[in-house]
């Protein structure tokens, strides 16, 4: 299989732009070259752009400070994190007494939202990115879980995270760990579930069509983008290589080494 290099022009074309954070902008605390000026690029042509990650370990307040950190001078207008749509469904829902499975950061902005974070009497289990995680609260979610369909949901299911010096547990490795006690799995709020995209595309008013989706997950961007309806390009910069393309259900539309050859095909107009 050869990368698409030849005709990336159609992704200049697009008036929406969507960006998978971890492995496609960055690695860690790694910016990937090109990006600030990528940035540039697509204000300076009135680009509609966000980025979005399934990464529930930080508050949108703490990503905005990660970002700006790095020189990715956005706000959060410019930001689609899984805990968004999972929030939006427990204030549809009602639900107020949460048991949840996070970091102090994403806890901080629960209780912004206006949650009560309870070991107690939870009336729902949210389980996100816990980096604090320890087997005492393992052990209280998994008692939770034997209580006959209590609610349960999860930000995201990504099975690892990228790192620099490798992978590390995501959600996705935490609810596995629940499902050998527990057999239950919860319902799913982040990518691959199209709504990420397709709120906000709604929201601009714009066809599935003239956007595009970058990321470096098959199983989650690449498989929602295609299921939106959004042109799908993959990153190899994070988790995919080509021998995973060829065996996977979820082809891409394009392939390019990383997010700095987008900027090339800009600069080349
Ligand atoms: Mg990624």
């Amino acid at each position: 299989m050869d990368l698409n290099s030849g005709n990336l022009f159609e992704l200049t074309n697009k008036l929406v732009y969507f960006f998978d954070l971890d492995g496609t902008i960055y690695l860690g605390d790694k910016l990937f070259k090109g990006v600030l000026q990528l940035i540039e690029v697509l204000r300076k042509k009135e680009k509609k752009f966000f980025f979005l990650s399934n990464n529930s370990s930080k508050s949108t307040e703490d990503y905005l400070k990660k970002l700006h950190l790095l020189n990715i001078k956005i706000t959060r207008e410019n930001l689609i994190l899984s805990q968004h749509p999972t929030i939006d469904f427990l204030n549809r829902k009602g639900y107020k007494k949460i048991f949840l499975l996070g970091t102090q950061s994403l806890k901080n902005e629960f209780k912004d939202e206006g949650f009560e974070l309870t070991e107690e009497d939870p009336e729902i289990l949210v389980l996100a990115f816990d980096q604090e995680l320890t087997y005492e609260r393992l052990v209280k979610a998994a008692y939770i879980l034997q209580k006959p369909d209590f609610p349960y949901i999860a930000t995201h299911l990504d099975n690892r995270c990228p790192t620099e010096d490798g992978y590390i547990p995501d959600a996705g490795g935490i609810a596995a760990l629940l499902y050998k006690a527990t057999e239950r799995m919860p319902k799913v709020f982040g990518k691959p579930n199209k709504e990420m995209l397709l709120f906000k595309l709604d929201e601009l008013g714009i066809s599935s069509k003239n956007a595009v989706m970058f990321g470096d997950r098959l199983y989650t961007d690449i498989k929602m983008g295609k299921e939106a309806g959004v042109t799908t390009c993959c990153v190899l910069s994070g988790e995919i290589t080509m021998d995973m393309i060829k065996n996977s259900d979820f082809k891409p539309d394009f392939i390019i080494n990383g997010i700095w050859e987008l900027l090339n095909e800009f600069n080349r107009k």
